[in-house]
């Protein structure tokens, strides 16, 4: 579905990542994790296509991405940025569907795609008149979720999805995103710097430290077989209690 090939890029002086490789089936959950500043986001705008690396190559669904073919392919990926990106002057409806009617999509497919999304994220329908500033965090995040959504893609890319969610309703969210992506049976590859919500939502886990790669693989491998004492102590750092117990008998 897509893989990547020695990725660099640099802002400036800055190298925010420096030779990735990845490659992700269809069909598969991957979850990108390291600490902040350590590349994901940009990783995924490389993605998407909304940067272009200085060195290496991106395939998706076996053809390159360049500057001419991604906004074609742009479209068969959802992309929901990090701290959700909504139109702050647009209502819930009009974020969500913003594609869609720029697509020139009949207002029956528009509606019909809307409310099938409402239900698939328990988005409540009273409020799709609302603004952004006059939802819940969780419900501002059901909107971008539903946004990329509306055109169906086959790659669904979420850039810490949960991150502006508070902490009692993170939990319930965390469950219900896992089942939308059950149910879904998109490929899916979803940013955090939670090794635990990463263990939770995905089949496997690329643990990323300053635009490097560190360690891919199940929370099991990493604990057992660590490559480097940075995967010990990024996953020992992690406020998740539960890890605790894990490291003792790993
Ligand atoms: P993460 O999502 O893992 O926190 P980012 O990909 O956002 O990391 O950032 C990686 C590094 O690149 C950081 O040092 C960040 O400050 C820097 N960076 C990100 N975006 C820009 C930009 N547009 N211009 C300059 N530096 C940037
Ligand atoms: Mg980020």
């Amino acid at each position: 579905m897509l893989r990547i090939e020695n990725i660099c890029k640099s802002y400036g002086n800055l190298k925010a990542l420096r030779g990735i490789s990845l490659q992700v089936k269809s069909g598969e959950t991957m979850a990108l994790v390291g600490p902040s500043g350590c590349g994901k986001s940009t990783l995924m705008r490389l993605m998407v296509g909304l940067l272009q690396p200085d060195e290496g190559d991106i395939w998706f669904q076996g053809k390159r991405l360049t500057v001419q073919t991604s906004s074609t392919m742009r479209l068969k990926m959802g992309y929901v940025i990090q701290r959700g990106g909504l139109f702050p002057h647009l209502t819930a409806q009009e974020n969500a569907t913003l594609m869609a009617q720029h697509l020139g999509w009949n207002t029956k497919r528009i509606t019909q795609q809307l409310h099938r999304l409402v239900t698939l994220t328990h988005f409540p329908s009273n409020r799709l008149k609302h603004y952004p500033a006059q939802l819940s965090g969780g419900q501002r995040q059901r909107i971008s979720l539903m946004r990329a959504l509306m055109l169906d893609p086959d790659l669904l890319l979420l850039d810490e999805p949960l991150g502006a969610v508070d902490p009692l309703t993170r939990s319930r969210l965390q469950q219900q995103l896992r089942n939308l992506i059950r149910d879904l049976g998109k490929t899916v590859i979803l940013v955090t710097h939670d090794m635990a919500e990463a263990e939770f939502f995905s089949d496997c886990t690329v643990l990323m430290k300053q635009g490097r790669i560190v360690q891919q693989g199940n929370m099991k491998d990493l604990l057992q077989s660590p490559k480097q004492t940075f995967v010990t102590d990024f996953i020992r750092s992690q406020p998740t209690a539960s890890f605790s117990s894990q490291l003792e008998s790993a």
